[in-house]
């Protein structure tokens, strides 16, 4: 009888009960049981049956950037009178979030911050947990737009995500990667931690830095592959995030480690030309989802062709970072020549591959390909650079005295504050009255602006705005 009113028990340990403890919770139908599954995937879906609950707490073990973490998917937090259903979810939800070394608190992009959102995103402020804010079901072009409604509630940057989709995933590791506590001494996985986690955490990769091996087919991207790998060959995954067919090899230069997001396309040959085409544009997509920093492979002694361009596209509408490498240098007569055409062939073509970091080797001979990996690197810190406000500012208002804002509809646009909101890549929102009908051309000059001012050659800058009163003003 007096069992009845209790809180449910945390269900039974399961193995590996000293790993980090991360919580999904949120409202109902946000998307949390199909995150869960998407992270846990078929390793292990434990149900822990509790009477009288139809939806019960789900334990899983998930693989995080080379961390095992216990991940637990909470029954929905819903505001509700304690002797209700939901009120006793909730008490089930608040043990977890209790034993939680990280609490993903989902919303629904879609739908918005919804008043339910915002109780429990107070409670789970409350709880002095660490907590990292998921704006699901943000996936295609609106997702990062949509999911910025998310800072309103005061848990910091929302990551968006589409775990249906599978968008957004790589990310998601990163940060929880990020956000756990230092593995016990002698214990799991990682090998060279920091004392320190908060000391300059984007200086460093907190796992092996992940890359793609992209271009045409014949370009040379499986011979790179080989000659980067020599003996080395360590085949890791599956992962969440990696499909069935591809693998992950493991590399290591100087004190980074590289995971080489090796998919079938990038092993099997197909017979027929169209097939194969058509295979390198997939597995291109299927690498780059996957990816932090996608090299693109050229074969330099054919120039640039519209497949090429077709793939620098992908790499930027996935907002990767890029290493442009120039592959048979070997076979290449006029250097100086070469280069210059290829580089004003992409840089007219595609705005956002202006600066790109080239490297110019031989995959076949091995010359100079150890240029590669430390390009890789610096390219992946210029996608996680962050730009502080003030400075941002201070150059956005002599941007705007330089080429005032345009008219629009005969009125002028008053652009007020821009902020960065989110690293790799680096994403911007403008803030100001209709800042919203700012005309592309505006904004390419803003974009470009902040590449060279803030030195950020060859990846992707996404530049948002936003019609509203700067919410940053009154906090
Ligand atoms: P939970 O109640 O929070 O566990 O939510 P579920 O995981 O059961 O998902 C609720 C609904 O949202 C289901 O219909 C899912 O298919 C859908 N859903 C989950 N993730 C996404 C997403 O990323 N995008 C979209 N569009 N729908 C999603
Ligand atoms: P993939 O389809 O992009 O994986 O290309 P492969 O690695 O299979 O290479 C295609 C062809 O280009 C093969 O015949 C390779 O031997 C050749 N190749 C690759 N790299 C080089 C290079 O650096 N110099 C020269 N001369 N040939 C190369």
């Amino acid at each position: 009888m007096a069992d009845r009113y209790k809180p449910m028990r945390p269900p039974a340990p399961l193995p590996g009960a000293d790993l980090p403890v991360v919580v999904i919770a949120g409202r109902p139908n946000v998307g949390k049981s199909t995150l869960f599954n998407r992270l846990v995937g078929r390793r292990q879906a434990l149900v822990a049956d509790t009477p009288g609950v139809t939806r019960d707490r789900k334990e899983g073990v998930a693989l995080v950037r080379g961390r095992h973490v216990r991940l637990i998917d909470t029954a929905g937090l819903e505001e509700a009178a304690p002797d209700s259903l939901y009120g006793r979810m909730r008490a089930s939800s608040e043990s977890a979030v209790h034993e939680a070394d990280l609490v993903l608190f989902c919303i629904d992009a879609r739908a918005g911050i919804t008043p339910a959102d915002e109780h429990f995103a107070q409670w789970i402020r409350r709880q002095n947990r660490p907590v990292l804010l998921l704006a699901n079901k943000a996936e295609g072009r609106q997702g990062t737009a949509s999911a910025l409604e998310a800072y309103s509630l005061g848990l910091g940057e929302p990551v968006a995500l589409s775990a249906e989709h599978g968008e957004g995933l790589t990310d998601l590791m990163w940060e929880i990667a990020e956000r756990l506590p230092q593995p016990v001494s002698g214990g799991q996985d990682d090998e060279d931690e920091q004392d320190n986690p908060d000391a300059e955490a984007d200086e460093r990769p907190a796992g092996p830095l992940r890359v793609a091996i992209v271009g045409r087919p014949n370009a040379g991207k499986s011979t790179l592959l080989n000659t980067l790998l020599g003996e080395e060959r360590m085949i890791t995954g599956p992962e969440p995030g990696l499909t069935r067919d591809s693998i992950a090899v493991t590399l290591h230069d100087g004190d980074d480690t590289f995971e080489i997001v090796d998919t079938a396309g990038l092993r099997k040959k197909a017979r027929i030309d169209e097939t194969l085409e058509k295979m390198s544009v997939s597995a291109s997509i299927e690498a780059l989802k996957m990816a932090e920093v996608a090299v693109l492979v050229l074969d330099a002694t054919l120039g640039v062709q519209e497949q090429d361009l077709q793939i620098a596209r992908l790499i930027e509408r996935e907002g990767r970072a890029c290493v442009l490498a120039l592959n048979k240098w070997d076979a290449v007569e006029d250097r100086a020549a070469t280069r210059k055409a290829i580089l004003d062939r992409l840089s007219i073509s595609l705005a956002q591959m202006r600066g790109v970091p080239v490297v110019t080797f031989s995959a076949l001979t091995g010359v100079a390909v150890h240029k590669l990996l430390p390009a890789v690197r610096d390219a992946w810190t210029v996608w996680n650079a962050r730009v502080p406000t003030g400075e941002l500012n201070r150059w956005f208002e002599d941007m705007l005295e330089r080429h005032q804002p345009p008219l629009v509809d005969g009125k002028r646009l008053k652009l007020r504050y821009i902020t960065q909101v989110k690293a790799r890549p680096p994403t911007f929102v403008v803030f100001g009255t209709r800042a919203e009908q700012m005309p592309d051309d505006y904004k390419r000059y803003l974009v470009n602006g902040l590449r060279e001012a803030f030195d950020l050659p060859g990846v992707p800058i996404r530049l948002q705005t936003r019609g509203t009163k700067n919410p940053y003003a009154d906090r």
